[in-house]
This record gives structure tokens, sequence and C-alpha cells, in this order.
């Protein structure tokens, strides 16, 4: 059967779902959805505009460690998935992260015959914590770093821009486990019900090797899954859409 591939990359926070997606959108053009990136964008907005009453909620929630409300993550998801860069095929990064989420993500995939393969991604929680602590962002262009293996060139300065990298609000200890409670309580359910409702699941260990050999194993899983002509390899180098 041939329609447009979803890939739902699944774990708890700083398991590295950003980072896969970032590579997987390069190597296989697929667009890259993430509502962390949707939802901070949302609120850097709401930064140039006082009156933006919604955004300085979401911007609260979000530094308190807790889920924004399913209604206005499911409504920036289904826009974003009618979007033209995502015709062929998308990954979701942070997304279903709650059961009423993943309800309405099956509502969409099954009325837009869309064929979904669910990623676990497994890391440890104590190497979550000592990742997330030691997680370093560019305030400008947003990529991430951490003090090993993705350092920056020069020390606490952005590869890509030169901008003085930032720890993220949300990583400050506290909040991290903040953010792994309430993935234990709201989102590890979600597996179960992907499960349940048909999607192919399968775990693949995130920790203890290289990003780009995760991405490979990732890779292979959905050749499995997907017709050659669903899922094409770029040329290597070729640009990843934004
Ligand atoms: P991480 O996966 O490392 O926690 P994200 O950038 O995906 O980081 O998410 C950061 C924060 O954004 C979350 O702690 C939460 O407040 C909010 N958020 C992101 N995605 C969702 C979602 N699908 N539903 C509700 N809140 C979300």
């Amino acid at each position: 059967m041939n329609s447009r591939p979803c890939l739902i990359l699944f774990g708890p926070p700083g398991s590295g779902k950003g980072t896969q997606a970032k590579l997987l959108r390069q190597i296989l053009g697929m667009a890259h959805i993430s509502t962390g990136d949707m939802l901070r964008e949302r609120v850097a907005r709401a930064n140039d505009d006082p009156g933006d009453e919604l955004g300085r909620a979401v911007a609260n929630v979000m530094q308190s460690g807790a889920l924004v409300s399913d209604e206005l993550v499911n409504r920036m998801v289904e826009d974003r998935i009618a979007q033209p860069d995502a015709a062929n095929g998308f990954i979701l990064d942070g997304y279903p992260r709650t059961v009423a989420q993943a309800e309405l993500l099956d509502c969409v995939l099954r009325r837009e015959h869309i064929r979904a393969v669910v990623i676990h991604l497994k890391v440890d929680y104590n190497v979550i914590i000592a990742r997330l602590s030691g997680r370093r962002q560019c305030p400008n262009c947003g990529a991430l770093y951490s003090l090993s293996p993705n350092s920056p060139a020069v020390s606490e300065v952005c590869d890509y821009d030169g901008s003085r990298l930032i720890v993220r609000d949300d990583d400050r200890e506290e909040v991290v486990v903040e953010r792994l409670k309430a993935y234990d309580l709201q989102t590890a359910p979600v597996l179960a019900f992907l499960r349940g409702a048909g999607y192919p699941c399968y775990d693949v260990q995130g920790e203890g090797r290289a990003p780009q050999a995760i991405a490979r194993e990732i890779e292979e899983l959905l050749h499995k899954e997907f017709a050659s002509d669903e899922i094409e390899r770029r040329p290597e180098g070729a640009p990843g859409q934004a």
C-alpha cells in the first residue's frame, strides 16, 4: 500500500527524540514536527506582545515542567500536518504526549490514510538527568549541545551562528524531575494505547552509542515497514526541510 509515512518518536524528555528527528529529516526528507519547538516559538512571539495572555500562560506551564493543554496542542498539530512540506511524510517529536492527544492523532491518521510507526527510545532516567543538566541551547537558532558527545567546537558558543549558549529554562534539575513525573503519569500510557490501536511499535536503545548509529537502526526499521518508494533516502548532503 502506498501512503505518506508517519514516524512517531516516543520516549522520555532527553531521550534524544529531537536529535533523531533532525538526523532522519535530513536522511529521509520527511517534515519534522516538534510540539516543543512550536510551543517555544509561540512563547517567543508572546514575549514581543504584552497583550498575548495565552502565550504567557503557555510559558508558565512549560517552565513548571507540566504539559500544555491537549486542545491547544492538538489544534497546532492538525494544522501543521496539513502544511505542504508534510505531504511526503512527517516525523512527530514530542507528540502525542497524552492518551487524549493519541486519540485525536489516531482519528487524523485514519481519516487521511496515513500509516504510522512508533519508535520508543529507551534511556535510563539517571542518564537523562545527567544529559539534560549538561545541555545547552543556542537562544537564536535553537541548536542543542551537551557536554558530550555533541559539544560545540568553541565552548559555550553556537557552531552555526556564534550566539552564546544558554541553559533552557526547563532543563534545571528540579524541572526535569517534574517533566519525568509528567512522562510517567501522562505519556507512558500512550505507548499501550498506540500498540492497542494496531500501530507497529519498536523499542530502540537510546544510550551508549552515537546518535548516527541509533538513526541507522531506526532507518532499517522504517524500511521493514514502508515500501522503498514511500521513504526514499536523500543523496548524501542534500539539505533537510526546515
Ligand atoms: P522534552 O521532550 O525534552 O521534554 P520538548 O521540547 O518536547 O522537550 O517539550 C518541552 C515542554 O513543552 C514540555 O515539558 C511541555 O510543557 C510542552 N510540550 C511539548 N509537547 C507537548 C505536548 N504534545 N503536549 C503538551 N505539552 C507539550
